[in-house]
């Protein structure tokens, strides 16, 4: 590529005007620009001198032609020249199309000519256009002109008034498809609004027209055609449809500097159907009374108050227990001393207000539970077929994951190890793609998902012993690479070199620590990175977010260096658990040195400053690991790394430890969801490791807020809307309909994983119904829903908007997003929580309904699951071997009809508790069998702050109405207040029913549109 250099004269404006423009860039990759969340923005070319996407999925353009030119503007500093010859069109990489919903396409254009044909953008598939813009008309027709075609022949064509010529124009292309409709945008103002778009055109970005895709920039795939003669600059692919304040906001910012800009200042428009706050809806309308409620807590924590009460409904209704609203403080001011208050709650939509009570009593010795039981061992436990012979969903997703991981070579997963450390690739290694591509700062996650992942999945499949064999070699080959790389990091070469983690210098001529990692940017001199360093990038990272670094794309900036140390820290250490292999545990023990030796020289003002640095900052379980590796060594240096580690702001409230967490204090709202859930996963694994009360206390806590207050129907917790970041919690809890559903999608789905993570470990302390009740929903209906039909793709955020779509990717696990990392753990161990068993070994806890074979070793005992659950309402449970123990069953919350137990055929008669376990002690005979029947029921999960919006379940099955196209209502439902059943028909051996002519299915069996929440009435 030249760069053309053409801008002698206007050095000295550049000059001037790149010191406001720097700082206009000082958000760059930020999560919000201009008000719009950065999981919304697909890619953006900034033009400023090269053809780099700015945003964090690395869809750089490229061009067929050497001759690249930029030129100097006085706007906007350094802009790409195109010159209008043909075939100098620029290409985009075609994924910018993949899995998008809605596309919002905006552009700086400075047309320099009126030639009829000029192209600005061309979609096209083998080499017929389906997209195409023309900003000054084609064909003689001097208007602004949009052809749009599938491949079918369905056609729409746009025209308005053409571009102005010779000046600076901001276009902006909007496909709204839940709307239906296509509007241009000139200079902020919506020139032209296409409404009522055909079904067909709606699907354009389906997988059909997307074969072979060429995107051109400037130009078409067709040599003949004409290619633009205008200046570019910052041109942007959003995956939603630009409302008409953000697109003000990018025009208008383009003039300001960053300070000015309104991201968090205003709610975005809100295009969610508005409902009237008065307005009782479902089971509320017909509410007579609620009732007042007592809870007794002790000074200085917040009581836990019950999302829900119990009620009294008219016409002797058998309504369900009322969701109330309570005030959520954000400190313990209310708790500071021993006596009464109470507390008013709001129930949507009513007057009504129940008065908690609470009684503030002395701090007592109360400890939290102790650790009681354990898992089994991945081996320990086998998936089998269902009750037909058919493979379950669970072995469908464990397969498609098994087989393409035993297909990867794990020198592309080695790549930028040896690109960080300069050694040389072995032929034919290719490097993965997105976030792990050469110059993008989170480099090596996906490494350490695949340590994980390939650990588990040698430990899971004894029962293929070629798979298995596979997975250790791949296990050995990873860890002799890194083991080898790692001992090269302050090593001395020529008797020069530093040893030291804390004194580590600046790159070979560098005047600073930088990010920089392109192949003429990185530094490599190994040798004076500290003894025990390893990671896919130089240590620059780890110190330039010590020194204040923030999240973006510049070389100034960070993306999250402990998040990425510690998937492979903990991939080294699960590596090492399963196999013994001793180099991992060495790696994981130099790095953990290296890490502690720097935090431990840091004030402690630093540390909150780091930890509390949005995205910088997150350290996923760093905390967990360090635990872990104290667990391991007994070294006390990783107890205390792990404590550096603690997120004083949200554990604890500040820095004297006032409230927090660790005091029932909300104060993860508004707060990036998968940034700190794993947190509280090691805080969980600090109090076992440190048995301090307030880990426990944190955990516990944080736990019964996010699924009370911020979940979703499938088990996810993460989905703001405002401030519009989807990848965070909800501003205020409790309040999902008015700050949640982002239109780009919510339910990142590594923050369920991270959930299901936290909640299984916490089962291991305290067996709470309630803790399996929300690992089965989030198991069934966001995991299992999370991958591909033939493929494991998979998605990042599971929408849940009227109409959605998922969207799957990474199917041949060749670039890796954080929820394509951690998918390929989840789906290497779907049977690791269906059994327990106490730590004593003389009980055993079944957990889940999925057909299965436990292996109780320790004991010689055998428990083989023989079901079709949930394609059946029972199970059966047959014991192999003998001896005493005692079998805990698990009642789920949802068989509320009834829950039958018998023994080798006898009914037993118990008392059960929906949402609880029964436990029966016994010494089992070989061949003692135990049936478990629990019937299905309809019924509805409804969104907290808004009840008419409500999913429907069957059992643990959340039933998604199967659509044919987008829409922008929630699709209306009217059920028979007494049984919502009376209207539902259908098979309960498929699955599948009908309601009003709408089809519905597991939400895991879907994979067209969905409407996963309804809007429900009641008659
Ligand atoms: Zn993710």
């Amino acid at each position: 590529m030249i760069l053309k250099n053409s801008f002698t004269k206007y050095v000295l404006i550049i000059c001037i005007f790149l010191q406001s423009y720097e700082s206009s860039f000082a958000q760059e990759g930020d999560q919000i620009l201009d008000g719009i969340g950065e999981t919304d923005l697909i890619a953006r070319y900034v033009f400023d001198g090269d053809l780099k996407d700015w945003s964090r999925n690395n869809l750089h353009a490229s061009t067929y032609s050497e001759n690249v030119e930029f030129e100097a503007d006085e706007r906007f500093g350094k802009v790409l020249s195109m010159t209008g010859k043909k075939g100098e069109n620029l290409i985009l990489p075609s994924e910018i199309l993949s899995n998008v919903e809605s596309l919002s396409i905006s552009a700086w254009v400075y047309l320099r000519s009126d030639k009829s044909g000029q192209y600005l953008l061309d979609f096209s598939t083998n080499g017929k256009s389906y997209f195409a813009a023309y900003p000054v008309g084609v064909e003689g027709d001097s208007n602004f002109k949009i052809n749009i075609e599938d491949h079918k022949g369905n056609s729409k064509s746009i025209s308005g008034d053409s571009v102005p010529l010779n000046k600076w124009v901001h276009l902006v292309f909007v496909y709204d498809i839940p709307s239906k409709a296509f509007k241009t945008y000139v200079d902020s103002k919506l020139i032209k609004e296409t409404p009522e778009l055909k079904n067909e055109l709606l699907r354009i970005f389906s997988s059909e027209n997307l074969k072979n895709l060429t995107i051109s920039l400037g130009g078409s795939a067709t040599p003949e055609a004409e290619s633009l003669d205008a200046l570019l600059h910052d041109v942007r692919f959003y995956r939603v449809p630009l409302a008409n304040r953000q697109v003000a906001s990018i025009y208008f910012n383009a003039f300001r500097d960053v300070n000015q800009n309104i991201a968090h200042s205003k709610k975005v428009e809100d295009d969610l159907p508005d409902y009237p706050e008065d307005e009782a809806k479902l089971y509320n309308v017909f509410l007579s009374n609620v009732e007042d409620i007592k809870v007794e807590t002790e000074v200085g924590s917040l009581p836990r108050l019950p999302s829900h009460v119990k009620g009294s409904y008219v016409d002797d209704l058998n309504g369900p227990l009322v969701r109330v609203i309570w005030p959520a403080p954000k400190d313990n001011e209310l708790v500071s001393k021993v006596g009464l208050y109470t507390v008013k709650g709001k129930v949507p939509g009513t007057d009504f207000e129940p008065v908690a009570t609470v009684s503030v009593k002395a701090k007592t010795n109360s400890s939290p539970p102790q650790q009681k039981l354990e898992l089994f061992k991945l081996h320990q436990i086998n998936l089998e077929e269902d009750q037909t012979g058919q493979k379950t969903k669970f072995i469908e997703n464990r397969d498609k994951f098994l087989l393409t991981l035993a297909e990867t070579d794990p020198n592309s997963f080695l790549y930028m190890f040896r690109h960080a450390f300069d050694q040389p690739q072995p032929e034919n290694a290719v490097p993965l793609g997105v976030w792990d591509s050469q110059e993008t700062k989170l480099r090596g996650h996906a490494t350490g998902h695949y340590l994980t992942a390939i650990a588990q999945a040698y430990a899971s499949t004894g029962y293929d012993e070629v798979l298995q064999q596979n997975f250790l070699d791949k296990m050995d080959y990873m860890v002799n690479v890194l083991y080898d790389l790692s001992k090269l990091s302050g090593n001395k070469v020529n008797g020069k070199g530093n040893e030291d983690p804390v004194l580590v210098p600046k790159g070979p001529g560098k005047s600073d620590f930088d990010s920089d990692l392109s192949d003429e940017g990185i530094r490599s001199d190994y040798w004076n990175w500290g003894k025990g360093y390893i990671s896919a990038y130089p240590p620059d990272q780890f110190i330039m977010l010590e020194k204040g670094a923030t999240y973006g794309g510049q070389k100034n900036q960070i993306w999250a260096p402990y998040y990425t140390l510690h998937k492979i820290l903990a991939g080294l250490i699960d590596i090492y658990k399963v196999s013994g292999n001793e180099k991992a545990l060495e790696i994981a023990k130099g790095m953990g040195e290296w890490v502690y030796t720097r935090l431990d020289a840091l004030p402690q003002e630093t540390l909150i400053k780091m930890w509390n640095t949005y995205i910088a900052g997150e350290f996923g379980g760093m905390n967990e690991t360090m635990a872990t590796l104290y667990e391991i060594t007994q070294d006390p240096r990783f107890l205390k790394g792990a404590q550096l580690f603690d997120n004083i702001q949200m554990f604890f409230g500040d820095a004297e430890y006032s409230h927090g967490l660790a005091k029932n204090v909300d104060t993860f709202r508004g707060l990036h969801a998968n940034q700190h859930i794993p947190q509280v996963v090691g805080s969980l694994e600090m109090y076992r490791v440190s048995a301090k009360d307030e880990y426990f206390r944190v955990a516990d806590n944080y736990w019964f807020k996010a699924v009370n207050d911020y979940m979703y129907s499938i088990g996810g917790v993460a989905g703001a809307r405002n401030p519009a970041n989807a990848e965070c919690f909800i501003a205020e809890p409790a309040t999902l309909y008015e700050n949640g559903f982002s239109s780009g999608g919510q339910n990142e789905t590594c923050a369920t994983y991270n959930m299901l993570k936290l909640t299984g470990n916490l089962f291991l302390f305290e067996q709470r119904g309630e803790l399996m009740d929300y690992f089965e929903r989030g198991l069934y209906n966001h995991i299992l829903a999370s991958v591909a039909e033939d493929s494991p793709a998979n998605t990042y955020h599971v929408p849940l908007r009227p109409g959605s779509i998922k969207h799957f990717g990474n199917a041949k696990m060749t670039g890796f997003t954080c929820c394509n990392g951690t998918s390929i753990e989840s789906n290497t161990k779907l049977q690791q929580s269906i059994y327990y068993k106490s730590i004593e070994e003389n009980a055993v806890y079944v957990n889940l309904f999925i057909p299965s074979t436990l292996d109780w070793e320790e004991r010689n005992i055998k428990i083989k699951q023989a079901t079709s659950f949930p394609k059946e309402d029972k199970t059966q449970l047959l014991v192999e071997g003998e001896g005493e123990f005692v079998l805990h069953l698990r009642v789920p919350s949802w068989a509320r009809k009834g829950y039958h137990v018998s023994i080798n055929g006898k009914e037993i008669q118990l008392d059960v508790k929906p949402g609880s376990y029964i436990a029966i002690s016994r010494f089992w005979e070989d061949g003692d069998k135990v049936d478990l029947r629990m019937p299905f029921d309809f019924y509805l999960d409804p969104v907290m702050d808004q009840p008419n919006i409500a999913s429907l379940f069957y059992g643990p099955i959340l039933l998604a109405a199967q659509e044919s196209d987008a829409r922008k209502e929630w699709r209306k439902i009217s059920f028979d207040k007494k049984d919502i059943g009376k209207s539902i028909k259908g098979n309960p051996a498929e699955l599948t029913f009908t309601i009003d002519g709408v089809e519905f299915k597991p939400f895991y069996d879907t994979y067209g549109r969905h409407s996963v929440y309804l809007d429900v009435s009641l008659n």
